[in-house]
């Protein structure tokens, strides 16, 4: 049974993507700070599935993930978020520090810690879940932006160093998903929160989940590069026809 590791798998598109990918008969190890709900969701799921408490701006709970890991398969660079929508002039250094370690030092550092696993496996692939915030900037996003712009310029690098290893580089990026992504970002404000998804539809987690499953289904010589995925009102981060 092949390995996923997928990070941030506490909530949102990180636990849709471990129930998704469990269905499709991956062995996942669901990884994530909030060590309760990952233990509940891997005994959910079954198959082997693991709860793995993982810190990914803290390397030494990055590399006792690794330890525990012999191949892998699948890496889904999933954890992150946003905080904060101040303006570059306002901004906390704090949030932006925060968004830099999780998204983007994350990412590198899960992807060090793992390539020598995902090297071992016959055919691997990894998934970075960035967004239209890494492609689009907006009012107010500063310190996201740069994070996801940092993320996909970190995956786009990846790919090219790995191309003619065994090793896939896939990109996701999806538009407005109702998660508890803005109820992170408005540091517990459940009503700001709310306001994002209000009067509109948006993605749902297992929709995202749904594009991680079939880029890591695609045969071994197939590279899913990127995938674009908004709600249809959705033509830009901060671009959303409301009813
Ligand atoms: P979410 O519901 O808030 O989930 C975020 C996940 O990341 C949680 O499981 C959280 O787990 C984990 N996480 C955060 N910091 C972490 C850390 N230091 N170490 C390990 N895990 C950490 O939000 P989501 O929408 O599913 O977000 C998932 C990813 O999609 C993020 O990278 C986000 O930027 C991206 N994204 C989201 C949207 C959206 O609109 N929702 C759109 C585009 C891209 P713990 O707190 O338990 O550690």
């Amino acid at each position: 049974m092949p390995t996923a590791v997928v990070t941030g798998a506490s909530s949102g598109i990180g636990q849709a993507t471990a129930r998704a990918l469990a269905g499709d008969g991956w062995r996942v190890i669901c990884a994530a700070r909030r060590l309760e709900r990952v233990k509940a969701l891997a005994a959910e799921l079954g198959g082997g599935a693991v709860g793995c408490y993982l810190d990914v701006t803290d390397q030494v709970s990055i590399d006792a993930l690794a330890a525990q890991i012999d191949v892998c398969d699948l890496l889904v660079n999933n954890a992150g978020g946003a905080k904060g929508l101040d303006t570059i002039a306002q901004a906390k250094d704090s949030d932006w520090e925060w968004m830099f370690a999780s998204n983007v030092m994350g990412t590198a550092r899960m992807i060090r810690a793992l390539m020598p696993k995902l090297l071992a496996a016959p055919a691997a692939t990894v998934v970075n879940i960035v967004s239209v915030a890494g492609r689009y900037p907006y009012a107010g996003g500063g310190g996201y932006n740069a994070a996801k712009f940092g993320q996909r310029a970190l995956t786009g690098v990846l790919h090219r160093e790995l191309a003619g290893t065994p090793v896939r580089v896939s990109e996701i990026d999806p538009g407005l998903v109702e998660t508890e992504f803005s109820l992170v970002r408005f540091g517990g404000d459940a009503a700001a929160a709310a306001a994002v998804y209000q009067d509109v539809e948006p993605l749902r987690a297992a929709d995202v989940a749904e594009a991680v499953r079939w880029v890591a289904s695609q045969p071994p010589h197939a590279n899913v590069d990127l995938l674009i995925i908004t709600s249809k009102d959705q033509i830009g981060p901060d671009k959303v026809k409301r009813a």
